[in-house]
C-alpha cells in the first residue's frame, strides 16, 4: 500500500528549487485535539510543505492548513495496528527529502512525548537530512487544562510524571513504587486496556483505594468527555460509561479540584465562553 504513495508525484514538486537540494524534515507536534491549540509555527510549515506525513491522532482539521498539491501520507497507527512500520517510515522521511520535498512530519500533541519524534530523528541524523523539532501541547497539558485538573498546585502536587499505560502481555513494564507516591499526579499515556492494572499496581504500592483519579477522554475536543472517582472505582466506571482510546488517565489528588475549576463546556463553543 506505501510504494505507490511514497513515489511522490509531480504536483508535489512544484517548489523543489533543484535536483541536488535535500529537503528538511519538520518533526511537528499537533497539539492534544482542537485545532486552534496548534502553535504558529506548525501552521505555517503545514501551510508551505511539500509532504505531510501524518499520524493518526493530529488535531482535527490540521490537514486544510496543507497547500491542496502537498502529498499527504496517512502513517497513522491504531494502538497495536502500525499501518507503517516504523523503519518503512524512518526511510519514507529520508526519501522524500532527498526528493528535494519540505515534508511535516505531524504528530499528535508533542512529538517528543510518546511520539517516537526520537526514533525518527535518528535515522535523519544517519543519512544527513536537515530536520527541525516543533514542540505541541502534550495531551496531557491539553486534558489537564480543558478538564480543570491542575497537575501541580501546591496544596496537592510539587511534581508530575508522565508514563505510558501501554498493557503488553497483560502487565505493564513500570517502576511502580517511583509512582505509586503521594504529593505526585501521575498522567498515563494510553492506559485504557490497561487501566485496571494500574489502579491495581498503584494500590499495591502504597496508594489508598480511595487515592482520587480521573479519565478524560477526547480531551480539548466537542467530544471531551471526563470521569473523576478512585483507584478503587475508576476500572468499573471507566467500562460502564464505555470510554475508549483516546484518553489520559490522570491519578493525584489534584483530581479533588476538577469539580470546582471545571470550565469547558464541550457542546457549546468555548471560544466565547461566559458562563457563569
Ligand atoms: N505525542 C502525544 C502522545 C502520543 S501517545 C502527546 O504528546 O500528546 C497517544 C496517547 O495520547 C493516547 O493513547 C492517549 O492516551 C493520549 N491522547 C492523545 N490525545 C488525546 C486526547 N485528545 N484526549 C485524551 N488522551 C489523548
Amino acid at each position: 500500500m506505501l510504494a505507490p504513495r511514497s513515489t511522490v508525484g509531480s504536483k508535489g514538486m512544484s517548489q523543489v528549487p533543484s535536483s541536488q537540494a535535500v529537503g528538511t524534515v519538520y518533526i511537528v507536534g499537533s497539539g492534544p485535539g482542537a485545532l486552534d491549540l496548534l502553535t504558529l509555527r506548525a501552521a505555517r510549515l503545514i501551510g508551505e510543505a511539500d509532504a505531510i506525513v501524518y499520524d493518526h491522532l493530529i488535531a482535527e482539521g490540521v490537514l486544510d492548513l496543507a497547500r491542496p498539491d502537498a502529498e499527504k501520507i496517512y502513517a497513522g497507527k491504531q494502538s497495536s495496528k502500525h499501518a507503517v512500520p516504523q523503519n518503512e517510515l524512518n526511510r519514507l522521511l529520508v526519501r522524500l527529502a532527498r526528493a528535494g520535498h519540505n515534508v511535516v512530519r505531524l504528530k499528535g500533541g508533542d512529538p517528543f512525548v510518546f511520539g517516537r519524534g526520537g526514533e525518527e530523528i535518528e535515522t535523519l541524523v544517519e543519512s544527513g537530512i536537515p530536520f527541525e523539532v516543533v514542540p505541541g501541547v502534550t495531551a496531557a497539558a491539553g486534558c489537564a487544562a480543558y478538564a480543570g485538573i491542575p497537575l501541580t498546585h501546591r496544596e496537592h502536587a510539587q511534581a508530575v510524571a508522565f508514563a505510558t499505560g501501554h498493557l503488553k502481555d497483560g502487565t505493564i513494564n513500570l517502576d511502580w513504587p517511583s509512582l505509586a507516591r503521594p504529593r505526585l499526579t501521575v498522567v498515563f499515556y494510553m492506559g485504557v486496556g490497561g487501566l485496571a492494572e494500574i489502579c491495581r499496581q498503584m494500590i499495591a504500592h502504597g496508594l489508598p483505594p480511595d487515592h482520587p483519579a480521573a479519565v478524560v477522554q477526547n480531551g480539548t475536543t466537542k467530544r471531551q468527555r471526563v470521569l473523576t472517582a478512585d483507584l478503587a472505582t475508576l476500572p468499573a466506571k471507566v467500562e460502564a460509561a464505555g470510554i475508549r482510546s483516546p484518553a489520559l488517565i490522570i491519578v493525584g489528588t489534584v483530581v479533588r479540584l476538577q469539580q470546582k475549576l471545571s470550565w469547558f463546556r464541550p457542546s457549546s463553543s468555548h471560544d466565547f465562553h461566559r458562563e457563569a
